[in-house]
């Protein structure tokens, strides 16, 4: 049985203002203290895990030990299934010094060029992956996998979102999800499925 999160105050473990700021959407009807890891200064460790359930963990386990609060820590990234799955964890680092999107989209479609990859969805399949911890004081954990399956487009699309979404097309739709507002994307988004997922398991 997963355990039940009944605690007033919750630090949300990521240093990137995207994400946060969807995080904190989602946890907006739970009336919970929200805090980041920024707001606190907590240090970001080295990600040194080769899943994004490795990585995860140090995250959540390294602010919880620092603040001695729960947390909930975020790691995700971008699949391209014809780049053997990279990005993959190294999403962020593709960015560059400056976390720069563009620098990382324009490398994927380079790769994509340099290997003769059809321009076709099927040939550019790719799957958006985010996994969300739950980390309680005590080091209890609970993990959630979500992901979004869609495919690559050239040139990037839309201002809405944050790092790779401008060349995200979800499956089944024909707008990229930063042509997507906040709530069409999260109701189909890797975050918002790991997230649904968590509150059906430690929420309700
Ligand atoms: P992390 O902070 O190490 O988990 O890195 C996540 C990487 O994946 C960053 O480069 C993000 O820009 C990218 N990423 C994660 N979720 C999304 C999303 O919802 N849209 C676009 N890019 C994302």
């Amino acid at each position: 049985m997963p355990r039940r999160f009944t605690l007033p105050k919750l630090v949300v473990a990521t240093h990137n203002r995207g994400k946060a700021g969807e995080i904190r959407t989602m946890l907006g009807a739970f009336g919970i203290e929200i805090v980041s890891a920024g707001d606190l200064g907590l240090p970001a460790p080295d990600e040194t895990g080769t899943t994004f359930e490795e990585n995860v963990t140090i995250k959540a386990l390294a602010a919880t030990r620092a603040s001695g609060l729960p947390v909930l820590a975020d790691d995700s990234g971008l699949s391209v299934h014809a780049l053997d799955g990279q990005p993959g964890v190294h999403s962020a680092d593709w960015e560059g010094p400056a976390r720069d999107a563009k620098v990382a989209m324009q490398r994927i479609q380079e790769e994509l060029a340099r290997r003769d990859v059809p321009r076709t969805d099927a040939a550019r399949a790719a799957t958006f992956h985010c996994v969300l911890a739950l980390a309680w004081p005590d080091e209890h954990l609970e993990l959630f996998h979500g992901t979004c399956d869609g495919s690559i487009v050239w040139p990037p699309r839309g201002s809405g979102g944050h790092g790779y979404d401008p060349c995200f097309q979800p499956k089944g739709y024909t707008r990229t999800t930063a042509e997507m507002s906040d709530a069409e994307k999260n109701a189909i988004s890797h975050r918002g499925r790991a997230f649904r997922m968590m509150v059906e398991a430690c929420f309700r």
